[in-house]
């Protein structure tokens, strides 16, 4: 947090010193696909060394999830297309307000504007020829969405997982879900919700993302249940 003096964001450890919730999924070694596209965007590609972007997936419309979306600049020069921008309608809506200037045809050319090709999450997503399946979750009124790749499932920004949405959280993997802090809040899981939705998924591990300065990660991970965990920066799976 700016400005805090807090043992988190004073911490030297480097899992306490968190960039915005963002994923990159490989599905194959020819396929890279991003969840949201955070403010953070820029330093987190060239930090873990991402080079290919194939379509950007969004949960929803958040600040923290589609600021750096002009940075996919970088994505679309080398192969010259538009980026497959995929989520629900309201999410399209919000980057069209958020980034007015590129879609806007009075915006002189020239200058450099991402190129995008704003898609909605209508059913089951195919990239490259490889299945995404959207998660219809809740952010306290608001529905959005999580995404489910083969038996990984990301569901970041939730507090309530719709009756529909559980029986395709079957057979997981690998789940990571929204855990804020643990007081209660509005529109995220607090810790104690995340673990109880957690064992109710019953993936074979879950980890949790999201978190604030409230949960420091060596200390909030020694007392987590059996085969849960914070995520962190830079953490890398393999499925
Ligand atoms: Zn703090
Ligand atoms: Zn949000
Ligand atoms: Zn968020």
């Amino acid at each position: 947090m700016i400005a805090c003096d807090c043992p988190t964001c004073r911490s030297t450890d480097p899992h306490d010193s968190r960039l915005r919730p963002s994923i990159y999924v490989q599905p194959a070694a020819d396929t890279g696909i991003l969840v949201d596209a955070g403010p953070d965007l820029r330093q987190q590609a060239l930090r873990h060394d991402i080079r290919r972007v194939d379509a950007i997936l969004f949960t929803h419309g958040h600040a923290d999830h589609i600021l750096g979306l002009d940075e996919t600049r970088r994505f679309t020069a080398p192969q010259g297309q538009a980026m497959p921008c995929y989520g629900d309608e309201t999410t399209l809506t919000d980057i069209k307000g958020m980034f007015k200037y590129v879609f806007d045809p009075a915006t002189p050319k020239g200058g450099g504007l991402p190129a995008l090709d704003l898609i909605p999450v209508t059913g089951e997503i195919s990239v490259n020829g490889h299945a995404v399946m959207p998660l219809p979750i809740l952010h306290g009124e608001r529905p959005i969405l999580g995404y489910r790749f083969g038996r990984f499932a990301y569901l970041t920004d939730c507090n309530a997982i719709p009756d529909a949405t559980w029986p395709l959280l079957h057979n997981l993997e690998v789940v990571v879900l929204d855990a804020l802090r643990e007081r209660a809040h509005p529109t995220h899981f607090s810790l104690s919700e995340a673990i109880e939705a957690g064992h109710r998924i019953a993936a074979r591990k879950t980890y949790f993302t999201h978190m604030c300065h409230d949960l420091p990660h060596a200390e909030t991970n020694a007392r987590l249940p059996k085969g849960m965990e914070l995520a962190y920066d830079g953490l890398v799976l393999e499925l």
